[in-house]
């Protein structure tokens, strides 16, 4: 065929997070450029799925989510937010955060529309933004301060007449950073002042370090009826494969173009998963502090780990990666460095120049995922322990 595909899905590649974890499954290693658990969803969780499986959830469920779904998610969210979510108004199920993100830029967005994005990007913005004829506007993270700071000027000048969106990812995927009260309340006075819309993925929100506390932009003045925030079940619940996420917006008109862009992309997320979806969002305030702990020791052994095979770390104050500075073990880029550590190391990571739009500004960088028993981090040590010699030859 002379001309196999369109135009718009030559704008981008491949993911180069998945490119990296067929490498992994060629090599044998140890994947930790994909994030997901290597670790058993909860147990109450689990028998609610075959639960629901046997119960007769097998059809179609309203496009927009289950009830008892959107009812859980409302009723999380308004106690957190301290906002009156409105489950038939306010809240759409989707297949995973991935198709919530989507759907939202395709319901928002007109092409030459403008989107504002902090980076480096957790990859799927840059084709999301794309897909949609959005033009992006970079705003640089400073990766070589602790607290991963941007500059207010820099993101101030990103705001003009066609913004119509910012995209906010906190706790940061892939820094780690979490944004503060100050920052997001300075991004929000720009939203009010363009009258811009804030997309929020807060798919992390529970996975927090040192203290930190996660604020949503929702939650903000003025910003409740011009914020989507995204979630999914897949890292508070440890179920990456089951693509149940959500938009919750009190915005009534915004979510009613999101639900229509929603229901031909997918109709609909997978009806039992989200029945026992709703047994997890009712989970008590202990699980989640619990998660925060469980998660807080894997980030410690893993930055011990990665210091100790010399790397250079960014700490990351949530989310459950580490970006990593290769530089004081090799004069590589991220890509070679990455591949040949794969393929002799036999452990697993992501280039940093993917979560760039400018491949340089990340070819010193790698990103490692860390949601991994204690074995596999273990096991990682002991392979991380190869680096060393590897550099000396
Ligand atoms: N969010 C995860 C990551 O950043 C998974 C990416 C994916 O494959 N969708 O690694």
């Amino acid at each position: 065929m002379k001309r196999p595909t369109a135009a718009r899905v030559a704008l981008f590649t491949e993911s180069v997070i998945r490119e990296m974890t067929r490498l992994c499954h060629d090599h044998d290693a140890v994947n930790l450029a994909q994030g997901f658990p290597d670790f058993e969803a909860p147990a109450a969780l689990l028998q609610a799925a075959a639960k629901a499986l046997r119960d007769g959830w097998n059809q179609y469920a309203i496009t927009w989510g289950s009830p008892r779904l959107r009812q859980a998610i409302a009723a999380k969210a308004s106690r957190e937010l301290g906002l009156a979510i409105d489950p038939e108004r306010h809240v759409t199920v989707t297949c995973g955060a991935t198709e919530a993100m989507m759907a939202t830029l395709l319901a928002v967005v007109d092409p030459g529309d403008e989107v504002v994005l902090f980076e480096p990007f957790y990859e799927n913005y840059g084709p999301d933004a794309l897909l949609s004829g959005a033009r992006v506007r970079y705003v640089r993270l400073d990766l070589t301060d602790p607290v991963v700071p941007f500059d207010p000027a820099e993101l101030r000048a990103a705001f003009g007449p066609r913004t119509r969106a910012i995209i906010v990812n906190t706790p940061h995927n892939p820094t780690g950073k979490v944004f503060t009260r100050e920052e997001l309340e300075l991004i929000a006075a720009l939203c009010r002042e363009h009258d811009v819309l804030a997309v929020t993925d807060e798919v992390y929100e529970h996975i927090l370090y040192d203290g930190a506390r996660h604020v949503s932009l929702a939650a903000l003045d003025g910003m409740a009826e011009r914020t989507v925030v995204v979630n999914s079940m897949s890292k508070t619940y440890s179920v990456t494969g089951w693509r149940v996420g959500w938009t919750l917006c009190a915005n009534p008109a915004i979510t009613d173009g999101i639900r229509r862009a929603h229901d031909f992309l997918t109709v609909g997320a997978a009806a039992p998963l989200q029945e026992a979806g709703a047994v997890a969002l009712a989970f008590p305030r202990s699980y989640y502090d619990e998660l925060g702990r469980a998660y807080q020791r894997k980030r410690d052994i893993m930055l011990g780990m990665l210091r100790d095979a010399g790397f250079r770390c960014v700490v990351p104050r949530g989310a459950y990666y580490v970006m990593a500075d290769i530089g004081g073990l090799s004069a590589d880029d991220d890509v070679t460095f990455t591949t040949a550590m794969i393929a002799t190391v036999g452990v697993g990571a992501v280039p940093g120049s993917s979560f760039y739009h400018d491949p340089a500004a990340g070819r010193r960088l790698i990103r490692f995922a860390f949601p991994k028993k204690d074995e596999t981090l273990a096991e990682v040590r002991r392979r991380l322990g190869r680096l060393a010699p590897a550099r000396r030859a």
